[in-house]
């Protein structure tokens, strides 16, 4: 199969807007049969013709599938398309976002490295480092996000990588990345980005300078709250032992998974603009409401990273923090309960709006002074907008916030 066309057009991506690279970056302009969507191949392993075929293959490295566990035809196409979309040279597809993160760290950490990062972030990445790096001698330091004093203050000869999100998770806190890469550079150390709240639409991490890019694309990137996956972007030689680590921990996608991706991400970039929309209009809503004590959201100039975000990002997304006014935390997930529309569930991205309370949600088990440590009251309530119409997510929330 001749993957020329595509090839072209990756190479003009800097020119290629982004609905035009989501819908064909990576994919061969004919396909076998003529199909208009590639075909998946269901296979865990793939023949060879003869056994001078197989020495060709590992003599040579020609480029064929070998084992599922190290590539799939289908698995390639996504990785192409995701390169193309964030403008990074080479995309390692996991089967989540955990998955991508926990496959970069192992790959680029030994015994006696350190890593920095600030502290607003996923609950299972702190985890993961903090109970599961430590074990293998590795270091992990946090320091308050946006704190770029600490952060230059807390690396030492050992430090590998320095790690944020961007925006964080639940605050939405963003990233000055000029100052985070200038950091990494005169220090010698890789930068890493979580970018899975603005995703390549809102912002474009590589292009600041950062290593590596992480997405969960279980959220915005396939959409539809029906999938599993994440993936890395960066340069091609660096990605090389992250690639062959996969191979290894066999955290890849099913064909299944990835056509589902595909084409999830045939429509981002529509589906962007009106997660963007409806982030924007509940916040404005949200922030007016006499029961709604404070907004966090990137889009509103009450926000502390109001004016960074308007010169870094080209939107916000559809995630909405606040907190209910004078509320405790029954009274808060009354609020969450009397909602019709978003169902009650973690995750984001997704076409269905999804709801929850922090506390409850993924904080349940931490101790009151730890969940003041995160940064999360008994009143906060996440909302992850999805594609509905923002007057009826508006409707719902004022009738929620009225009838408790
Ligand atoms: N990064 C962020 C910012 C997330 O919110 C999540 C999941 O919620 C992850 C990474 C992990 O992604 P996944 O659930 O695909 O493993």
């Amino acid at each position: 199969m001749s993957h020329q066309a595509s090839a072209d057009l990756n190479r003009k991506s800097t020119k290629a807007q982004l609905s035009t690279l989501a819908i064909h970056a990576g994919e061969a302009r004919q396909k076998p049969g003529g199909s208009m969507t590639d075909p998946l191949y269901c296979t865990s392993t793939y023949t060879f013709a003869d056994t001078d075929s197989v020495i060709r293959f590992i003599e040579e490295k020609q480029m064929r599938e070998e084992y599922g566990r190290y590539g799939n035809p289908s698995e390639k196409v996504a990785e192409s398309k995701l390169a193309a979309l964030e403008g990074g040279e080479h995309a390692v597809l996991f089967s989540s976002g955990m998955a991508a993160l926990v496959g970069l760290l192992m790959a680029k950490l030994k015994s006696g490295d350190e890593i920095v990062f600030f502290d607003e972030c996923y609950h299972r990445s702190r985890e993961f480092c903090s109970k599961h790096l430590s074990r293998f001698g590795v270091t992990t330091r946090e320091v308050k996000t946006g704190d770029y004093d600490a952060m230059e203050a807390t690396i030492s000869d050992r430090t590998k990588l320095i790690v944020s999100e961007s925006p964080t998770n639940p605050h939405l806190s963003i990233i000055d990345l000029d100052r985070f890469v200038d950091i990494g550079r005169r220090h010698g150390v890789e930068t890493i980005i979580d970018a899975t709240l603005a995703t390549p639409f809102n912002l474009k991490p590589l292009q600041a300078g950062v290593d590596y890019v992480l997405h969960s694309a279980t959220k915005y990137l396939a959409g539809h709250n029906d999938l599993l996956a994440g993936v890395i972007v960066g340069r091609n030689e660096a990605l090389e032992p992250v690639r062959k680590l996969r191979g290894i921990m066999g955290a890849v996608n099913s064909p299944h998974n990835v056509y589902l991706l595909l084409r999830g991400l045939k429509t981002f970039e529509l589906r962007m603009q009106r997660h963007n929309a409806n982030g924007q209009a509940v916040a404005e809503f949200l922030a007016e409401h006499p029961r709604v004590e404070q907004v966090f959201y990137p889009g509103l100039e009450s926000h502390p990273y109001y004016q960074i975000a308007q010169r870094t990002m080209s939107g916000f997304g559809g995630l909405v923090t606040f907190l209910v006014k004078d509320a405790d935390w029954r009274e808060t997930a009354n609020v969450v309960d009397a909602v019709k529309l978003p169902r009650i569930g973690p995750s984001l991205g997704g076409a269905e709006s999804l709801i929850e309370q922090p506390l409850v949600m993924s904080y349940y088990e931490c101790t009151p002074e730890e969940r003041r440590n995160f940064g999360i009251p008994d009143n906060m309530i996440r909302i992850a907008c999805g594609l509905e119409n923002a007057e009826d997510l508006i409707a719902d929330l004022d009738q929620a916030l009225g009838a408790t």
